[in-house]
């Protein structure tokens, strides 16, 4: 506000250079009475005639005076309140939070640049809006709008009392964003008691409010997906079995597991995994009715809450829809993936049941249906239950199979499909288990990945591999010697103790570096590009050989295949059963082994069961082979038995 000036004739200054005038004049009259003044007078009255001049001149020059003190009095005020204006216009400016002066109708009066800033308004801009009007967006902190009859102006117009801290939002007029403040009003009244004005403090808290939206997003959302997380979850479902029973109708929980997420992850990076999973929230949000909520508990688990089910019908009807989505490709770093989920279904129709129950009761379908195989959908059956407690057990049991001795290595021959004869052994671990028998490796291998144990685990077998091998080698001699293969897991090669316990097993026993192989699966080696290489490095520079192993399952780049010293790729089982039957697995196997050629790598083909089979590899020039065709994994005995025979293929 600019202070008002008064008129420039009040603030002249007063003529003061008439005070020495009016005393001449004095002084004049005072000489001329005396020396004339009888001529006109007479003696007896110049006396009288000298003091009236006298007087009347007096008169004058005090009322002169007097002006000049009350002219000077009240220019020295208005330069006061001049200054004291100005003082309090840089104050307002200065203050922390906007104010505003509105009339009865709402318009601007006066408002600080605070204000000006907090709304991006321009001063003009701000004095012609109507602060009262309906369209005037104003919102709730819920983010709905705020009546008019709510809002701190209005409310202190209408009521004539002050409104206190209301906090609410605005759309800052330059940049769109929605600006928060929290806002106080307080009316002003004329003689007659009316409110003639309002006076509106606001606090900006965009701030302090964003921080606050920040917390409950953080506790209640999943950064990645921005689905509602756990806790969110957990809490709308025990609402929902609550609302159950009321309503006679069921509510459901559908457990969603992405199959094969890991190699994804392992093979295209955590960045890919991540694009993957939102993507994956997108599609699930998009088979839901509004009412449902779809959750992301974690990694690659999602949950979906229906309520007010009819039937297990409607629940199946969803899960058949997100089967159906899941289908197209998804797109990373323009490369078309493909995903599936497997599902798990429970249903709830009493409000006893609590929600982590529930919850786990879908878990533990969603596990079965994995168990059967990719993209399936189970529904929770009580009986369920209690395999979840055996994988609890066995978890258990596999703690203590390795001081009880119930691991043993099978070896299963590597044959030459030049030659014929046997190249070398794959080791392959069994469990003896005392009450279940042979428990085979994709019973516990994934457990023992998941609590750590297959490093102690897969400690025990290089070291028996090696040891074995070592035997071998002085029993039965060959030339070139027998190479020894042992599996590394993706827990055990990320592992630093893995090159001390290769080296001090090749050290105890003396058997020669180079014939020992080691299988790691393609998405393993492909999980941090770097660091195998690193880690691969570390192996050839032992002269130890490396096997890309399941080469076609995970998602190989070109470019670093180039750079890894591998020395053998093996073709995962999957193309090898194809061939000759269908078009594209022979494609692929005859890609794979012209592909490795180029990159000066050896080809082994697992999984041979038939003649033909190894007919068609030994066509397309594969190194080598390894299959029951030839033998099954057979254990030392049996192995020393057909090393005995040194059988030709
Ligand atoms: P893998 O490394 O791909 O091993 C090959 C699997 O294919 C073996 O299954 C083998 O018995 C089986 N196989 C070989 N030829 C044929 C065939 O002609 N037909 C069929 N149907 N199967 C054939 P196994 O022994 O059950 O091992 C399964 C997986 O367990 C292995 O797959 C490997 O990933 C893992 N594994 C086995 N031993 C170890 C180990 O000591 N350490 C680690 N980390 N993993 C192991
Ligand atoms: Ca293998
Ligand atoms: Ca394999």
């Amino acid at each position: 506000m600019t202070p008002t000036h008064l008129p420039k004739t009040f603030r002249r200054r007063p003529p003061l250079w008439m005070v020495p005038l009016f005393a001449v004049v004095a002084v004049l009259w005072v000489f001329f009475v005396w020396r004339w003044g009888a001529r006109f007078t007479g003696d007896a009255s110049l006396v009288g005639l000298l003091l009236l001049g006298l007087g009347g001149i007096g008169v004058v020059a005090a009322l002169m005076i007097h002006t000049h003190v009350r002219t000077s009095l009240a220019a020295a005020g208005q330069t006061v309140r001049e200054d004291a204006e100005r003082d309090f216009e840089v104050f307002l400016n200065l203050l922390p939070v906007g104010t505003e002066i509105t009339d009865a109708t709402g318009r601007l009066l006066y408002c600080n640049q605070k204000a000006l800033e907090f709304f991006g308004l321009s001063e003009t801009a701000a004095k012609t809006l109507d602060w009262t009007h309906p369209d005037f967006l104003v919102l709730q902190p819920d983010g709905n709008p705020m009546e008019p009859s709510d809002r701190p102006l209005n409310r202190a117009l209408l009521t004539g009392r002050r409104v206190q801290d209301v906090v609410l939002g605005v759309e800052h007029e330059k940049d769109g964003d929605w600006v928060w403040a929290s806002v106080s009003a307080e009316p002003r009244f004329d003689e007659a008691g009316r409110v003639n004005q309002v006076i509106v403090t606001f606090e900006d808290v965009t701030k302090k409010r964003t921080a606050e939206t920040e917390l409950a997003i953080q506790t209640f959302r999943d950064r990645l997906t921005s689905l509602p997380n756990r806790t969110l979850f957990m809490e709308r479902l025990a609402q929902a079995i609550l609302r159950t029973e009321r309503r006679k109708l069921s509510t459901a929980v559908l457990f969603l597991d992405m199959d094969r997420f890991k190699v994804v992850n392992d093979s295209l990076g955590h960045e890919s995994g991540d694009h993957l999973l939102v993507q994956v929230a997108k599609r699930l949000r998009g088979c839901l009715r509004p009412e449902d909520t779809v959750a992301r508990l974690g990694g690659d688990e999602f949950v979906i809450l229906f309520e007010d089910l009819i039937t297990i019908n409607d629940g199946l009807n969803v899960a058949e829809r997100v089967s159906e989505s899941m289908k197209e490709p998804f797109l990373l770093d323009s490369q078309e993936i493909y995903a599936t989920c497997s599902m798990g279904l429970a249903l709830c129709t009493l409000a006893s049941t609590s929600p982590s129950d529930l919850v786990r009761d879908a878990e533990v379908a969603m596990y079965r249906a994995k168990a059967r195989g990719e993209g399936g959908i189970e529904i929770f059956d009580p009986s369920m239950n209690s395999q979840a407690l055996e994988r609890f057990q066995i978890e258990g049991e596999l703690r203590r199979a390795l001081e009880r001795n119930e691991f043993i290595l099978f070896y299963q021959p590597l044959v030459s499909l030049r030659t014929g004869l046997i190249e070398g052994w794959e080791a392959l671990i069994r469990w003896k288990h005392p009450e279940k028998g042979m428990v085979p490796p994709l019973n516990f291998i994934p457990l023992a990945e998941e609590t750590g144990l297959i490093v102690p685990i897969g400690k025990w077998v290089i070291e028996e591999a090696i040891r074995q091998a070592t035997k071998w080698h002085s029993d039965f001699h060959s030339e070139p010697p027998r190479l020894m293969n042992v599996n590394i897991s993706g827990r055990q090669f990320q592992h630093r103790e893995l090159i001390t316990t290769v080296t001090e097993a090749l050290d105890i026993t003396g058997f020669e570096a180079s014939c020992l192989k080691l299988e790691i699966t393609e998405s393993v080696m492909m999980r941090d590009p770097l660091a195998s290489l690193e880690a691969m490095k570390v192996f050839r520079g032992l002269d130890i050989h490396l096997v890309i192993d399941d080469f076609g399952t995970g998602y190989s780049s070109l470019s670093y295949l180039k750079r890894f010293p591998v020395d053998t790729l093996k073709v995962d089982k999957s193309f090898v059963d194809g061939l000759g039957k269908d078009a594209e697995s022979t494609a692929i196997v005859g890609a794979v082994i012209s592909l490795a050629k180029s990159l000066g790598m050896r080809v082994t083909a697992e999984g041979i069961e038939t003649s033909e089979q190894l007919e068609m590899l030994r066509a397309l020039n594969c190194d080598q082979g390894q299959g029951y065709f030839f033998s099954r994994p057979l254990p030392a005995a049996q192995a020393e038995e057909l090393l005995a025979k040194n059988p030709v293929w």
